[in-house]
């Protein structure tokens, strides 16, 4: 069973009943989380339990909002890879390197998570048409999800987003539109229709529950390295979900007594072409701006103001860790390198992340011997459009000359 209580304010700790339809603080405008009965589940379940459970997101059950299971939405999220990644390691002088490989999950990112588990719990409050802003990533989840829970998905996204988020929300049944602006402008039309639609938003942290999908992120690092955390997290941040998910499932794997108080480094990356959290962190300051002109390739990165910033600047700062931002071509690079030293074709994003780490090991932020953990937040193959073919076109007719080829 899930131990679901009642949702809590990030900000100023207002309680919110768990059984009606929420969005984000009554009182501030900030969001929510929801809250678990820590006791009664380090009463009746041990960790050992999971190990024989279904190899998903949904093995944690217990620290899930959704309370019945009629109510999954699944595809089959969850429990990715944690790969280690010696080649590409020994290439940058780390022994300890992972990547936790989302790229391997239905839709192709991580988004996968967060909107199998809004989607689920709003099919469980009775919601039945939800619209969505999104940088490309999520429309295609969301549209997947509600295709699968026969709900009725509008998304609206910059016109420049991926085309593969296009077609792959349109090819599920969503309505989608394309925005002539940003992520933040597709917010606003979503915002504003919501009266005349009345659809319900799940734009990140706007609702609670997409982030209790991709905390799951956490439990699995935490499960997969069998309850010990690595040193450092290296993750890509946008909205901010990821980052701040992790954070939070941490504290509630200590109040299980599953982990100690010991926590990774959480360091949070982003294109230098939209880095609105780095710059308040460089800055000093709790909350970030608008970034104006947010242009980046790691399309799921081009989030110019994050409704939950305040929540990764804590996370970073709270774990001694930091916030970098890279630039398009480190990044670029960095997905060649990583794809060719271990068979892995990252996204953009996921390839940010060693930029990152790369810089950290210059200034000395990272050790040689810390075990570190990259996320590859997505598949490079929905990304093929930011790639050129270097292959040689042959007549077949004609003799060809192999030896070329070395
Ligand atoms: C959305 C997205 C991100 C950013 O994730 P947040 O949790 O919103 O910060 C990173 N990588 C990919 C591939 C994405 O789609
Ligand atoms: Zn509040």
């Amino acid at each position: 069973m899930s131990y679901y209580t009642h949702l809590e304010c990030t900000y100023c700790n207002e309680k919110h009943d768990a059984n009606m339809v929420q969005t984000v603080c009554k009182k501030c405008g900030k969001p929510l989380f929801a809250k678990y009965d820590l006791e009664a589940i380090k009463e009746n379940v041990t960790r050992q339990e999971l190990v024989d459970r279904e190899s998903s997101m949904w093995r944690y059950w217990e620290l899930l909002p959704v309370k019945s299971r009629k109510n999954m939405v699944s595809l089959g999220e969850g429990w990715t890879p944690m790969t280690h990644t010696p080649r590409v390691g020994k290439e940058i002088g780390l022994k300890d390197l992972w990547i936790k490989d989302e790229g391997i999950i239905p839709t192709g990112t991580f988004k996968a998570r967060g909107l199998a588990m809004a989607i689920s719990k709003a099919k469980e409050l009775g919601i039945t048409r939800v619209a969505l802003p999104s940088a490309g990533n999520a429309a295609g989840s969301m549209a997947a999800y509600g295709a699968r829970a026969g709900m009725e998905v509008y998304v609206f996204m910059p016109k420049d987003a991926p085309k593969v988020n296009m077609v792959e929300s349109e090819i599920v049944g969503a309505k989608v539109v394309l925005v002539d602006g940003l992520i933040s402008d597709a917010g606003k039309l979503v915002k504003e229709g919501t009266d005349i639609m009345n659809w319900f938003n799940v734009a990140t942290l706007g609702e609670p529950f997409r982030i209790e999908g991709k905390k799951t992120m956490g439990l699995e690092v935490a499960e997969q390295f069998d309850w010990k955390l690595p040193d450092v997290i290296v993750y890509p941040t946008g909205g901010g979900t990821g980052i701040i998910g992790m954070w939070k499932v941490f504290d509630e794997l200590e109040g299980l007594g599953w982990i100690g108080s010991e926590r990774p480094r959480m360091v949070s990356v982003q294109a230098e072409g939209c880095a609105p959290i780095v710059k308040a962190y460089e800055e000093g300051k709790q909350e970030s701006e608008f970034f104006p002109n947010a242009a980046t390739k790691a399309a799921g990165l081009r989030v110019p103001k994050a409704l939950g910033d305040f929540l990764v600047l804590r996370a970073a700062r709270d774990s001694g860790g930091k916030c970098i931002a890279v630039s398009d071509d480190e990044l670029m690079a960095d997905v060649a390198q990583i794809s060719r030293a271990e068979g892995l074709f990252v996204c953009p994003e996921g390839a940010a992340t060693m930029s990152a780490l790369k810089r950290m090991i210059a200034s000395g932020d990272v050790d040689k011997d810390e075990r570190v953990v990259l996320f590859n937040t997505g598949s490079g193959l929905k990304y093929t459009d930011l790639f050129d073919v270097k292959a040689p076109v042959v007549d077949p007719s004609k003799a060809f000359d192999y030896k070329s080829l070395q």
